[in-house]
């Protein structure tokens, strides 16, 4: 019998503790989970899984529209917030009691509350201590704010999900995913929505193809883009909220909402004090097996911002406990991690943009294409799709492959498999296309450097 309580205590009950917890029970481990708030962490409480669903409900207002190109006659549609966010919460409700559920029935014990470490083998819950061989912190992170006079009267994603009324005006901050998602979410609803991004393009790091195309996309959609643009101060005004801009300029809206990044959630937590090294933005420091500075205490998902996303995270937790309760060593993959952008339209990317690849490769091929949607040509819709490919000259492999387009997410999946299989220019040339669809176009694609 060990010495401790557990073998293992999760501190954190989202995506990366959920299934570390229950892989490392699955090994035999007795294991324990802390949780301060809801079972299911961002993604199913506060971020990925509300959003979507908010994205859907947001995306009928432009089928409404598309439907009458088609021969319908569409009568008098109306939203209603309220029932939206009911709808919403109630399926999180339903997520929630799954979370819980997964731990409990692996045979782990909950703990309902916060959890702060006291030494290296040691957790206090409302000050009652409890003892484990390992400890893996997956607390994840919270939006920031940025530090200007009046950020009280912003809300951030935590708040948009739970507005009494929808904002008829709204300004969203930020040139990232959830400023892009937030945007198009509100304006879908039929909301006024003006985003501001600082710098000279959205979606930093990003193909800089990608990025021109989702702006100009997002423009036609109807939110007012304002680029090198941003907030200086905001004051509370009889109709709203007053917001001055760094153009000189200022706007009554009746919600800011700041999607300016996020932090991991390390305060407090009794890290500095156990000796668990800490960066500069408070992120744990891990290695590969995603152990920190202290040998016997691990990290996983966002609290390590490493990649910020929940597919990661759970295979960080697992490749976790796989490591430390299986018996068989093994690290979280973190190349060529696919990932999309919820915004109207979406974004769906993975691999290296052409501005990696050509500093990784030297030469690179680029495979371009801009068309419009087959659907657009009844909806009269004004949409371009973008897909790009980008190609390791010297060896044919495919590196990149990006779209901006309706179900871009859904799209690249399918494509990330080739991209991880290494697959050549050449096997995507092979591969016969699906006709009609949009994705097609990644396999027909045949001159270099053609838009
Ligand atoms: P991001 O880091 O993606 O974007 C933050 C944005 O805010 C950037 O455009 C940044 O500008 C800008 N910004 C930062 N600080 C300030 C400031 N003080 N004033 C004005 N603008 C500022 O963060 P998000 O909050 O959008 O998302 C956090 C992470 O969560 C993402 O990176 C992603 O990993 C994950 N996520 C994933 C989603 C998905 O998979 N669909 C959805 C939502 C989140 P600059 O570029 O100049 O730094």
């Amino acid at each position: 019998m060990s010495q401790y309580d557990f073998d293992l205590f999760v501190i954190g009950g989202g995506s990366g503790g959920v299934r570390a917890g229950r892989i490392a029970a699955s090994h035999g481990a007795r294991v324990a989970v802390a949780e301060e708030y809801r079972y299911g962490g961002t993604c199913v409480i506060r971020g990925c899984v509300p959003k979507k669903l908010l994205v859907y409900g947001s995306e009928f207002s432009h089928a409404f529209k598309d439907a009458a190109g088609f021969g319908w006659s569409v009568g008098e549609s109306r939203f209603d917030w309220t029932a939206m966010i009911a709808a919403k919460d109630k399926e999180i409700g339903r997520l929630e009691k799954i979370y819980r559920g997964l731990f409990e029935n692996a045979g782990a014990k909950t703990f309902d509350g916060r959890a702060t470490l006291k030494d290296a083998h040691t957790v206090l819950i409302n000050d009652k201590p409890v003892t484990a061989g390992t400890i893996l912190i997956a607390t994840g992170g919270h939006p920031v704010k940025p530090s200007i006079p009046g950020a009280e009267l912003m809300i951030t994603s935590n708040e948009a999900f739970h507005l009494k009324e929808m904002p008829k005006r709204i300004i969203v901050i930020g040139g990232g995913y959830i400023a892009c998602e937030f945007a198009g979410i509100f304006n879908g609803f039929g909301a006024k929505v003006t985003q501001l991004y600082r710098g000279e393009q959205i979606l930093r790091g990003f193909d800089h193809d990608v990025r021109s195309h989702l702006a100009g996309e997002l423009v036609k959609s109807g939110i007012d883009l304002k680029l090198k643009t941003d907030v200086t101060r905001i004051e509370k005004v009889a109709g709203g909220l007053l917001a001055h801009l760094t153009d000189g300029s200022s706007m009554e809206v009746d919600a800011v909402m700041a999607a300016t990044g996020r932090k991991p959630n390390t305060d407090g937590l009794g890290l500095e004090a156990v000796g668990v090294e800490t960066d500069a933005d408070g992120a744990v420091v891990v290695d590969e097996y995603s152990r920190s500075s202290v040998e016997n205490i691990y990290a996983v998902g966002d609290v390590t911002n490493r990649i910020n996303l929940t597919p990661v995270a759970i295979r960080e937790g697992h490749a976790f406990a796989d490591t430390v309760f299986g018996n068989k060593p093994r690290k979280a993959d973190h190349n060529d991690v696919p990932a999309a952008v919820f915004s109207q339209p979406s974004v769906g990317t993975v691999g290296l943009s052409e501005e990696d690849a050509r500093k990784a490769y030297g030469e690179v091929d680029i495979y371009r294409t801009i068309f419009r949607p087959m659907k657009a040509t009844l909806s009269g819709r004004d949409e371009r799709i973008l897909m790009k490919l980008v190609v390791d000259a010297k060896t044919d492999r495919v590196v990149g492959a990006h779209m901006v387009g309706h179900e871009a997410g859904e799209i690249i999946q399918g494509i990330a498999i080739a991209i991880k299989a290494k697959a050549t220019k050449a096997d995507f040339d092979a591969t016969v296309g699906i006709h009609p669809t949009a994705a097609e176009e990644f396999v027909t694609l045949r001159e270099k450097g053609k838009a």
